[in-house]
């Protein structure tokens, strides 16, 4: 049996891969809801929760040297995360049948209602009621991100979102009045069409709702999705960079201004109130994924599952956990993820601490890269720490990948 010490903290997420219907601009695994059965589906997730992290866990697959049982043994998940797709297009009884499960396997001695776990999970505004938002807060869900996207319905309309803002400020009240403290709300800009000043008042209406948590991120027009082909036929105008770029000056303004913490590139947050989940990630922390194109990072390794459905229901149901990418991690791409990453936190990285888990020399030989862009006023060195400064995040793909 694992002791108590030898226990490792992770992150656990799930990926429920169903939606109403699909978003114009949406590449994310997600299906139409009426093709599948869903009770099957969850089914499946628990089983693959069984042999990835119950009591008997058990890798049926041969131990390739890449995954093997000792991979998965000592994970303790520290936080959860139900993301989508829409998991609150399930039934509330899959749901709430999937997150008691999922607390059995997480804390087995305990009462859930005692332990300092975050549990989030995502919804869409036309998925929640009263009785369903109640039943989560019931079954110890603290925290959920609700996908608004725009204030304005016009661009709600464009996106594909099948709600309006309306019904998302009904929803937020609800979850509120249902006791959510702890609600995170998604926004896009970047749209076609849309000014300066229609973002700036998508931020002061949200920014008036006073959320614990706000996610912006700039649109990205995904090669085979409704929108991008919109634009690429020029029926809606291509987002202009210089426009974005000032649309992310005025994000970081408006919500530092607002007293949120803006401590990732597209995350902000009320202070204390910083996601533990996505901090993992960018902490390149472990991470088990469970249902399918969900992905993991456990020690040495990193593995994705099937993206369709059937195919990963199939295994499942016969006893066996076979990712379908599997990748070995060497201590140089462990150090590489951690400075990319971590870069994208204001904290940055902090050389000593790095050094002292991957040796000083190829810690010193990555931050010598970043030295050209310290000069430019991209990139901030003091005290052992190296961080992006604001325009630095604009560009961050383009300097992670003249980095590494
Ligand atoms: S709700 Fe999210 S996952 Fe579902 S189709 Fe829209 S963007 Fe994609």
């Amino acid at each position: 049996m694992t002791s108590v010490d030898r226990l490792e903290p992770c992150g656990l997420y799930i990926h429920i891969p169903f939606c109403l219907r699909k978003c114009s601009y949406c590449d994310f695994v997600s299906y139409r809801i009426s093709s599948y059965d869903t009770a099957r589906y969850c089914s499946a997730v628990v089983r693959e929760m069984q042999l990835v992290l119950g009591s008997s866990r058990r890798i049926s697959v041969a131990d390739d040297g890449l995954l093997s049982q000792a991979s998965i043994e000592g994970l303790r998940p520290t936080t959860v995360y139900i993301g989508g797709g829409t998991p609150t297009v399930l039934p509330v009884e899959q749901l709430g049948a999937l997150i008691t499960s999922i607390w059995r396997v997480v804390v087995p001695h305990q009462d859930y209602s005692e332990c300092d776990i975050e549990f989030t999970v995502e919804a869409n505004p036309e998925t929640l009621s009263e009785e369903y938002l109640s039943e989560l807060r019931r079954l110890g869900v603290n925290r959920l991100s609700i996908g608004l996207q725009s204030t304005m319905d016009k661009y709600l309309s464009m996106l594909g979102r099948p709600h309006s803002f309306d019904e998302f400020v009904k929803s937020y009240r609800l979850a509120v009045q249902s006791g959510f403290h702890n609600i995170s709300v998604d926004l896009i800009y970047g749209l076609p069409g849309q000014t300066l000043e229609e973002w700036r008042e998508d931020l002061s209406r949200v920014v008036e709702l006073t959320p614990s948590h706000i996610s912006c991120y700039a649109l990205t027009l995904s090669d085979g999705t409704a929108l991008s082909e919109e634009v690429r036929s020029f029926r809606l105008p291509e987002p202009q960079e210089d426009l974005v770029a000032d649309m992310y000056h005025d994000t970081v303004s408006v919500l530092t201004e607002s007293g949120y913490c803006h401590y990732e590139i597209s995350n902000f947050a009320a202070p204390g109130m910083e996601c533990k989940h996505n901090m993992n990630y960018w902490l390149n922390g472990y991470y088990v994924g469970l249902g399918v194109a969900a992905h993991a990072h456990l020690r040495g390794v990193r593995y994705a599952n099937t993206a369709e459905v059937e195919r990963y229901i199939n295994r499942v149901e016969a006893g066996i956990f076979m990712p379908e990418h599997v990748e070995a991690v060497s201590p140089a791409r462990e150090l590489s993820d951690s400075f990319i990453l971590g870069l994208r936190t204001a904290r940055g990285v902090n050389l000593k601490e790095l050094a002292e888990r991957f040796g000083e020399a190829p810690v010193a030989e990555l931050a010598g890269r970043l030295e050209r862009f310290v000069d430019i006023g991209l990139v901030e060195s003091s005290e052992g720490q190296i961080r992006l400064t604001e325009q630095g995040m604009i560009l961050s793909n383009e300097i992670m990948a003249e980095v590494l």
